[in-house]
């Protein structure tokens, strides 16, 4: 039975992980900071725990064949965008990504996967909105506009020198604004899809929600289960990336906004406002994925949005009944 250890289990994608090798036969160990707040917990054994602790990874890579280093400071754009967070997710991060690699190196770990970000990508080829360029070979000159992603700029370089100067075999994804159930949905770190969601669930029939900026910026989002797909595909292969795992349906967040109120069903209006909104257009590129993987994630942001909504509505409403 292979055993492998998923960093950030406590987390939105680590959780998803967890249940996805669990399905698979794997025996799971997850490590956090903390419990999964918004989901269940399925490893075999979840050790609380701190990453920037190199005995801490010592401890945890041991005996394990896959590691899945997922474990992160991060937010939406109301933690990685006011620039009050950046010291924390700079010096958090980047220790996680020293430790776990190094002790996985040592203790003999067959295969690490690094979970990079979007945010890697060079501002000035996000300045227009209707045409962004996101190709994984667009990401020099580097540029990203945020300290979190000079962060996973430096950490995906990390692997890769790992890999050329030791032999571990890595694999790295860029990942593209994943949502879905489970994830964080209230409290400051939630993302977009997770805050629009729960804004348009609060609001009464005939009322407004507030979406920060234009409404004229783009993204795309992927379900999480394409992205936990891509992920055991990008593992199972050669390839040793970066690759993009995103979705290639780009809309604008006022279009995105207007999607949800309409699964809602409600009659509810949208105020634009001033807020942290990051780049001004970004959208995933499948070329490279289709390519090496021969698969790219495919499913329709309506049909992932609809079973979200729906949870975060449900997960809401709970809590009110609780208080
Ligand atoms: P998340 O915040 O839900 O999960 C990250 C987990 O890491 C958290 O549970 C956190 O407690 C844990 N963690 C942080 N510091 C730790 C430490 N010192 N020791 C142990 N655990 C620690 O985020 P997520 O959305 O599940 O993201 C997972 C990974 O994917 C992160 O590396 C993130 O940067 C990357 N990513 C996510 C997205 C997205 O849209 N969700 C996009 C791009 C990249």
């Amino acid at each position: 039975m292979k055993k492998a250890l998923v960093c950030g289990a406590g987390g939105f994608i680590g959780g998803h992980l967890v249940s996805r090798l669990k399905s698979e036969g794997y025996w799971v160990r997850g490590v956090d900071l903390k419990e999964h707040e918004f989901g269940n917990n399925e490893s075999d054994e979840f050790v609380l725990g701190d990453l920037r602790d190199p005995q801490m990874a010592k401890k945890m890579v041991e005996g394990m064949d896959e590691v899945y280093q997922l474990a992160a400071d991060m937010g939406g754009a109301g933690y990685i965008f006011t620039g009050d967070n950046d010291a924390h997710v700079m010096h958090n991060s980047a220790l996680c990504n020293l430790n776990v690699l190094d002790a996985s190196l040592h203790a003999g770990v067959k295969k690490i996967f690094y979970s990079s970000s979007a945010c890697m990508y060079p501002e000035y080829n996000q300045l227009d909105p209707d045409n962004p360029k996101c190709a994984e070979d667009s990401a020099y000159p580097a540029m990203p506009d945020s300290e979190y992603g000079w962060e996973k700029l430096f950490s995906e370089r990390l692997y890769l020198t790992y890999n050329r100067n030791h032999g571990i075999d890595v694999r790295v994804a860029r990942f593209h604004n994943i949502f879905g159930p489970q994830g964080t949905w209230e409290g400051g770190r939630e993302k977009a899809p997770a805050a629009l969601c729960r804004k348009v669930s609060e609001t009464p029939d005939g009322g407004h929600i507030e979406v920060w900026g234009d409404g004229l910026q783009t993204r795309s989002f992927l379900y999480i289960d394409e992205c936990v797909e891509g992920v055991r595909r990008l593992m199972e292969s050669d390839f040793l990336g970066p690759v993009n795992i995103g979705s290639e349906e780009m809309i604008s967040i006022n279009d995105f906004a207007k999607m949800i109120i309409d699964i809602s069903g409600k009659n509810i209006s949208i105020k634009n406002i001033e807020g942290p909104e990051g780049v001004r257009g970004r959208n995933s590129d499948n070329e490279l994925i289709s390519k090496k993987l021969e698969w790219k994630p495919s499913q329709p942001l309506r049909e992932g949005m609809e079973k979200t909504f729906h949870w975060i509505e449900a997960q809401r409403k709970a809590k009110l009944q609780e208080a």
